[in-house]
């Protein structure tokens, strides 16, 4: 009725009526933050983070918290203190992570779009899951005050929807500096909603040989295939590139995510936040309020960091940080956009990785080293397989060129229709 009468009025803002849920890892003034985890336990944020403010003054209407793994750290949405949250089309299998519950309510049409956070992958892989649009802008592009830090060097603030036109129109509204926000930067954004209908003629696109190993899937094989054919019927150009660092992304990024986390994690000490154990004592605080996961991760990120070992793990996965980074940079010297798988794999079932952790990190292949370099990406749909889950595609673009994104990603859209 006020969306109504605002936009009867003239005054409705961007997203005027838009329904929009929230990963449990922003701040929303006045109501519960807990990151899925025991430890933040009756924590109640005091302000909002700053994307929260700007799509709510644009007039979306927060609808609620979604289930995530806990603290950000998982790609099954299995880590979380809350139980899991099932696939939408698959109760027995699991929906993607982190931002698991973000791409369920948009993906069963509960929300026209939520906010996540992509660390390594935590909305662009649950968005390839569960058959919808998951974009991770660049760093510094979106504020991340009020978002709680995992892994700093890597955090961004990510959001989901049906297709790309709401993702663009979210983007439109979050985007630009925040003083609050240290890592902001201070650059002009570019509109995203003219490149929607840019196409993709004369687009040099590349596909990294590397992220196609010869142990694919055929049939998730088949489905970056038809989006290479559908781009060249488009106009674009597609050529194989090299990067050549990528079998290091999943070391270099667990070493460094884990050793921040360690460290970002220091702060939940019983005394500042949520929960705490009968006596209070620090020690008992911090074991009975993270879950295994991420005691696992405050363990050998300490570890990575601990003086001796410091220079063995943390700084030499900093220098092959700076490789991966510039293998990036040398490919866009020759295309504009990249084109790979977002995942492996469809969703996979509950409780089939969840004791190998291994295998759970391997989820984030071909997504986590965008966060390494910083560049921004986007997963879009791209099929199905034998069994009618959902497969993605990823794209992935230079610093700043949210708008190559847009515009590549709404031309496949619209391709597929
Ligand atoms: N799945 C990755 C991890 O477990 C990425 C998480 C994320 O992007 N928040 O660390």
């Amino acid at each position: 009725m006020d969306v109504d009468a605002s936009i009867a009025a003239g005054g409705a803002g961007p997203l005027a009526g838009m329904l929009v849920a929230v990963k449990d890892n922003f701040c929303v003034a006045g109501h519960d933050t807990g990151c899925a985890s025991r430890i933040l336990e009756g924590f109640r944020a005091q302000y909002d983070a700053t994307v929260v403010r700007r799509i709510l003054d644009a007039g979306a209407i927060l609808v609620g918290r979604t289930n995530m793994d806990e603290f950000a750290m998982g790609s099954s949405n299995e880590n979380s203190a809350y139980g899991p949250v099932l696939h939408p089309l698959d109760a027995t299998r699991v929906p993607g992570g982190s931002s698991g519950g973000s791409a369920v309510a948009v993906a069963a049409g509960i929300v026209h779009a939520a906010l996540g956070s992509d660390t390594g992958g935590s909305v662009r892989q649950p968005a390839s899951f569960t058959g919808i649009v998951g974009f991770k802008p660049t760093y510094g592009r979106l504020s991340r005050y009020g978002l709680v830090a995992f892994a700093s060097s890597l955090d961004t603030v990510g959001f989901f929807a049906a297709g790309m036109e709401d993702a663009a129109r979210m983007y439109a509204v979050m985007a630009g500096h925040d003083p609050l926000d240290a890592t902001s930067a201070p650059r002009a954004v570019e509109d995203p909603l003219p490149p929607l209908s840019r196409g993709v003629a004369g687009l040099r696109i590349g596909i990294p040989e590397e992220y196609v190993p010869g142990s694919l899937d055929p049939e998730i094989r088949a489905a970056l295939d038809r989006a290479a054919e559908a781009f060249r019927a488009g106009g674009a150009s597609v050529r194989r590139v090299s990067l050549p660092h990528a079998k290091y992304t999943i070391p270099v990024y667990t070493i460094i995510a884990m050793a921040e986390a360690s460290s970002n994690l220091s702060r939940y000490d019983g005394v500042r936040y949520g929960h705490r154990a009968a006596g209070g004592v620090m020690a008992a605080t911090r074991s009975e309020g993270f879950g295994p996961e991420v005691k696992r991760r405050v363990m050998l990120g300490t570890y990575a960091l601990s003086a001796g070992y410091y220079d063995a793990y943390y700084r030499k996965a900093q220098r092959v940080r700076r490789l991966i980074s510039e293998d990036f940079t040398r490919a866009f010297e020759d295309v504009d956009v990249l084109l790979t798988l977002t995942a492996p794999g469809t969703a996979f079932s509950l409780g089939e990785k969840i004791d190998d952790p291994l295998q759970m990190y391997l989820s984030d292949t071909f997504t986590a080293s965008a966060n390494l370099a910083g560049i921004p990406g986007v997963s879009v749909p791209a099929g199905t397989d034998a069994r009618g889950l959902p497969i993605g595609v990823q794209l992935l673009a230079r610093h700043f060129d949210e708008g190559g994104l847009f515009a590549a990603g709404a031309f496949l859209e619209a391709a597929r229709r």
